[in-house]
């Protein structure tokens, strides 16, 4: 199989008609012989299934996948991958915000060695000024608490190669931010700049707890700095202590304090830091375990070479 795209749909009756007939003839324009389209129902209310299963009669190159309940775009899409069998993997929106015509001009970066050919988005029309600001602070903290880079203005639109889909399949981790894991993997990866339109039809299928619950699991699957965060309290507590002591213990023999209170200011402000000091400890070490219990491969081997050739 040349080519698998992949499109996790959730209540997208209005825009599934059009999105099967765009994406149908950028494939069969496309510079391939052999490709699948899969097609996510993830858990929809309304006619989105009945229309996919309308859609696979009259195409066999239809594959629909139905998920048991709504289990949210991010895990939609890993089942989809879980099923391409594709040499690319071309991965897009359901409400055609992401062009499927893009696919050959794609396509041509992808042959030329290139594993992660990602959407940029230079313009986003049809958004709101509020998801504009909190996609931008979004960004903004993500790439201060990240280790890894994690581009700026992409989506999951983008094609990728089959070797990046095995070792994204090698990443059993539950919370899934699949943009990040796939810039986690390397290989070569590029931008490829593109005009995002407005929803075809209906509106955003993330609310605004999903929205949240995305960007939590975003930062906390590659950043366990929030956990260290009391080890910097604690930092600034115990300095606070030694000046509440210093001060404490100067009342105590050049002023007049109530008797009792030096002993207590000091006792809190001692204990208080080195409770902080123990919990940034523990946090330390459930950073450490959540590390390993994500199960990622250590490192990923791009190529080998002996006696000066590739093997
Ligand atoms: N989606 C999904 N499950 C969900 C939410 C969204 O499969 O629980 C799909 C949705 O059908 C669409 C894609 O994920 O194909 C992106 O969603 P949407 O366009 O609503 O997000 P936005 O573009 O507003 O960020
Ligand atoms: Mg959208």
């Amino acid at each position: 199989m040349d080519l698998s795209v992949v499109i996790p749909c959730y209540n997208e009756e209005e825009s599934l008609v059009e999105l099967h007939r765009r994406v149908q003839s950028a494939c069969k324009k496309a510079d391939i012989k052999t490709y699948e389209i899969i097609l996510v129902n993830d858990g929809s209310s309304d006619s989105t299934l009945s229309l996919m299963q309308d859609l696979s009669k009259k195409d066999k190159t239809l594959l629909i996948i139905d998920l048991s309940r709504n289990h949210g775009h991010q895990i939609a899409l890993s089942a989809g991958l879980s099923q391409a069998t594709g040499d690319y993997i071309f991965i897009l929106d359901a409400d055609l915000q992401d062009p499927p015509e893009l696919l050959q001009p794609m396509l041509d970066r992808a042959k030329t060695g290139i594993d992660v050919v990602y959407g940029k988005r230079s313009v986003r029309k049809g958004e709101t000024w509020f998801k504009l600001i909190a996609a931008k602070v979004f960004y903004k903290t993500l790439s201060y608490l990240s280790d890894i880079q994690i581009p700026e203005n992409v989506g999951d639109f983008r094609l990728i190669s089959k070797r990046v889909l095995d070792q994204l399949q090698d990443m059993p981790e539950q919370h899934r931010f699949i943009r990040g894991m796939i810039a986690w993997i390397g290989f070569p990866q590029e931008a490829f700049l593109y005009e995002r339109d407005a929803r075809y039809a209906g509106v955003t299928k993330y609310s605004f707890t999903k929205l949240i619950q995305f960007s939590m699991d975003a930062i906390s699957s590659f950043s366990i700095r929030p956990l260290r965060i009391s080890l910097v309290f604690a930092l600034f507590g115990t300095l606070f202590a030694i000046f509440l002591g210093g001060s404490a213990l100067y009342s105590y023999f050049f002023r007049d304090t109530i008797s009792g209170w030096t002993s207590l200011a000091m006792i809190i402000a001692f204990f208080s830091s080195l409770q902080l000091i123990c919990i940034g400890l523990i946090g330390e070490y459930i950073g450490r375990t959540y590390i390993q219990t994500k199960k990622r491969p250590l490192y990923i081997i791009r190529r080998l070479y002996k006696n000066g050739e590739k093997i």
